[in-house]
Formats: structure tokens, C-alpha cells, sequence
């Protein structure tokens, strides 16, 4: 193990519900509740107003209303979640070659590969940076966790929360690890728990005290030597770089949810061609295809199938996918769709002239630019199915004559507006009928104004 704490992690602060609160001013400071509004709908993030009810993530919406009655309820919006996203690992490979990213707002970095800190000190000011750079560009607070493993700096940006950085000095963590619960380490879940606790286990300090021995007896081999030396704070497991699991793949979310067979055939044979395109503009391959459902309900399955060898041949990633699509079962309606290739093979060779590497991947990145307008202009002509226009609560909209604004809430024919945009005050809310034609979704806008120069704008009272 390592001697420093160089190892970072960094998890946003109830990152879906602030990335709501941050374009839209009227939730600052209020309750917001982020997630499938279905009848089977869970909670995906609540902001920090609405913990204080006893709301938690993946608990049933429907509990989560009669905790919080007046807390905002909104459907998540994973297009600007996934900008935000690539904005702070942006910020993170500035840091490191080797960034682990475990989901769209939390990632390990491994700051002593990347030069960028070799001791207590030097941790701690790249993580007091890091933060500061997340809040000037996105305009939100991740915490930080800083430790000489994996384990512990996940356990460290947890204390942190929210909008803080803890930094554990090695030679500390088993002190700091015994009185805490057992169920802060990986792997233990409510099943282990209660297990260990039948033993009168509870606490990591008790695990360590039991002794190895005693733990394979409770658990079985494998299990009890691996919580055994977690509660030693023995880690060792490398920070593991994003390229080495990379996976190429794309997706689409639905304004209207799609009820057809053929349609959603039709929608998986596209994304499968555009997913094919991505991986061909990056010169690879892959040998899993990966599909992705999210159904009305807002419950979400993926099914994968591996092939002998890689390929990058569009027929056979399409006809992958058209079989793996036959396993599910799409008749309530699907709100999002999506393919992937991964167990990626690299085409490209070593390449010793770095010039050649720089203009090929200009070369790529312009066909990746092409093949999105192709398919922006593919998209225009296809023809709209007449549905009904359904409004999705906390979703953009623009109005011809009042702007951009969200839709706060619509049935019964109509559909309620609040107009206001991530740097105006509190906006008004109007009702209009749900088919005004003045009326049209719209994409986010950025939550952080980019101010070129900022020459001769009157700074507008802004945060610092
Ligand atoms: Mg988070």
C-alpha cells in the first residue's frame, strides 16, 4: 500500500437534484425530488431539503410523496446530467492519465500517476483546487475524499459531504475505521449485516477483533478473508484507467414513450448503425453489444450478448441487438433506448509519429461531427408520429412570446410553465393548454454563463 494519500475520489453532491436546483432558480433551497414519477417509479437523487423528510435514493416515489407532499418532483434529464458529467471528468484527466469513472458523478483519480501530488500537502491542495474548478465551470459542489486506497477515499468523500474535503493521513485509517459501522465497507450490504450482527458484530473495529478465522467461518472463504483485511484497511486495488473497460455506446431519450414493436425495432436498428459509426470514427471494435432499455415505469434493463471475435461491421451489431431486444418486454412503453460495444479491441497501432495520431484523431472527431448532422438531418425528416404531446415535469420548453422556461406540471389538458433560466431570479408561472401551439420542448441551457472575455458586461451579482 501505498504511504501517501494520493488516491481521489470525487462523488457531485446530490448531483441530478442540484444540477435542477442550479437551472432552475425557484427550487434553490427548496425540496427537489429526481426519478421515475410512475406508478413503480424510485427515487434517482434527492436534493439535501428533501433528506431532511427521510427521502433517500431508490426508495418507492410513491413513499417519497407522502413523506415530502410539496417537495418538487421532477423527471430526470440525463442530456445535460451527461454534459456535466463530461465537463468534471475533464477536470479529472487534467489530473491524472489513470481516472476511474464509477458513474456519471463520481470517479477515483489516481493523483501520484499523474504527478500531480506526492504527499499529504500536495493532496490536499490539487483537492481544495479541483473543487474550486468544479464550481467555476458546472456551477456545482462535488466533495473529496483523499486516501492512500481505494476503500478509504470513498469512505473519506463521504464523511466530506456535502461540498467538503477530507483527507485521511495514512497510519490512521484503522483508528478511524473501528467504531464506524460494518456497513461502511464495500461488499457489505443488508444481508451481511444482519449476519455479522447475529454474531454481535456491528462495527469495523469488532471484525478486526474477531479475527480472520472467524470471519471465514461466518461468511465462507472468499468474503471473509476480503472483509477481513478491509477492516485492516488492507487495499491495494489499482486505480483502473476509464480507457481500459471503455465501451462505445449511444442513446436515445423519447419526448413521447414508444408503444410499438416496430418502432422501437426500428429505433434499435438506428442506434446500433450510430454506435457502429462512433466506434469506427474511434478505429475500434468490440466484441459484447450491450442494449439498453428504460422502460415507462422508468426501471431499467440492459441485456448483452459476446460474440467469438470483435467487429465493427453494422450488420452484425444490428442483428445483436434486434435478438437481444426480443428478450424484453417493451409493451408499457419504452422512454429510452440505447446500444453499446464494449470489450473494446484498439485498431490503431503503436504509433511512434505523434503528429500522424493528432491528425487522425482531427480526422475522426470530423466525422463524428458529420455523422451527427447526417443524423440530425435524418431525424428532421423522418416523419413525427402523431401522438398525444406529452409534457415531462421539469423538462425545457420555449413559448414564442414569454421564452424558455420548465414545465412544472400539465394534465387534464393543460400544462403549467415556469419561466426563468439558470442566471434569472424566480420566475412566474402560466398555464397555457397542453397542444398551444406557441408552445415547444427546448434544450437545457449551460448552467455556468461562458462570459468570452467578459469585456464591457456589467457583471451581474453573480456568486464568486
Ligand atoms: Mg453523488
Amino acid at each position: 500500500m501505498r504511504t501517501a494519500p494520493t488516491i481521489l475520489h470525487l462523488d457531485m453532491d446530490a448531483f441530478y437534484a442540484s444540477a435542477e436546483q442550479a437551472a432552475k432558480p425557484s427550487l434553490r433551497g427548496k425540496a427537489v425530488i429526481v426519478g421515475g414519477l410512475g406508478p413503480r417509479g424510485v427515487v434517482a437523487t434527492c436534493s439535501y431539503e428533501a433528506r431532511v423528510f427521510g427521502v433517500h435514493s431508490a426508495m418507492p416515489m410513491a413513499q417519497a410523496r407522502r413523506l415530502a407532499p410539496n417537495a418538487a418532483y421532477l423527471v430526470p434529464r440525463f442530456g445535460l446530467y451527461r454534459e456535466i458529467s463530461e465537463q468534471v471528468m475533464g477536470l479529472l484527466r487534467e489530473l491524472s492519465p489513470l481516472v476511474e469513472p464509477l458513474s456519471l458523478d463520481e470517479a477515483f483519480v489516481d493523483l501520484e500517476a499523474g504527478q500531480t501530488a506526492w504527499d499529504a500537502e500536495s493532496a490536499r491542495l490539487t483537492g481544495v483546487k479541483l473543487r474550486g474548478d468544479i464550481r467555476a465551470v458546472t456551477g456545482l459542489t462535488g466533495s473529496v475524499g483523499l486516501a492512500a486506497s481505494k476503500m478509504l477515499a470513498k469512505i473519506a468523500s463521504e464523511e466530506a459531504k456535502p461540498d467538503g474535503l477530507v483527507l485521511i493521513e495514512p497510519g490512521t485509517e484503522r483508528e478511524l475505521l473501528a467504531p464506524m459501522s460494518v456497513r461502511t465497507l464495500p461488499g457489505v450490504g443488508p444481508a451481511t449485516g444482519d449476519h455479522l450482527r447475529r454474531a454481535g458484530i456491528t462495527t469495523v473495529g469488532e471484525i478486526a477483533e474477531a479475527g480472520e478465522d472467524e470471519l471465514v467461518r461466518l461468511l465462507g472463504k472468499a468474503h471473509g478473508v476480503a472483509l477481513y483485511a478491509m477492516a485492516l484497511a488492507h487495499d491495494v486495488r489499482p486505480v483502473v484507467a476509464e480507457r481500459d473497460t471503455k465501451s462505445v455506446s449511444v442513446e436515445d431519450t423519447y419526448d413521447v414513450d414508444i408503444h410499438d414493436r416496430v418502432r422501437v425495432r426500428m429505433e434499435v436498428q438506428r442506434l446500433a448503425d450510430r454506435c457502429v459509426r462512433r466506434l469506427r470514427g474511434a478505429h475500434l471494435s468490440g466484441r459484447t453489444i450491450v442494449l439498453k432499455v428504460r422502460r415507462y415505469d422508468f426501471s431499467t434493463l440492459t441485456r448483452s450478448e459476446t460474440l467469438r471475435g470483435p467487429t465493427d461491421d453494422p450488420a452484425v451489431v444490428r442483428e445483436a441487438a434486434a435478438r437481444l431486444l426480443e428478450s424484453v418486454d417493451t409493451t408499457g412503453g419504452v422512454r429510452l433506448l440505447g446500444v453499446g460495444v464494449s470489450g473494446l479491441a484498439d485498431y490503431t497501432q503503436e504509433d511512434l509519429f505523434a503528429q500522424a495520431r493528432t491528425a487522425a484523431a482531427a480526422a475522426s472527431a470530423e466525422e463524428l461531427e458529420q455523422a451527427e448532422q447526417e443524423e440530425a438531418e435524418e431525424a428532421v425528416e423522418e416523419p413525427v408520429p402523431p401522438a398525444e404531446r406529452r409534457w415531462h415535469a421539469g423538462h425545457d420548453v420555449r413559448h414564442a412570446e414569454f421564452g424558455h422556461g420548465w414545465v412544472q406540471g400539465s394534465g387534464l389538458g393543460r400544462v403549467t410553465v415556469r419561466f426563468e433560466t439558470p442566471g434569472s431570479l424566480p420566475g412566474r408561472v402560466r398555464t397555457f393548454r397542453s397542444d398551444d401551439p406557441l408552445l415547444e420542448g427546448a434544450e437545457p441551457l449551460p448552467l455556468v454563463e461562458r462570459r468570452p472575455g467578459d469585456v464591457g458586461s456589467s457583471a451581474a451579482g453573480g456568486e464568486g
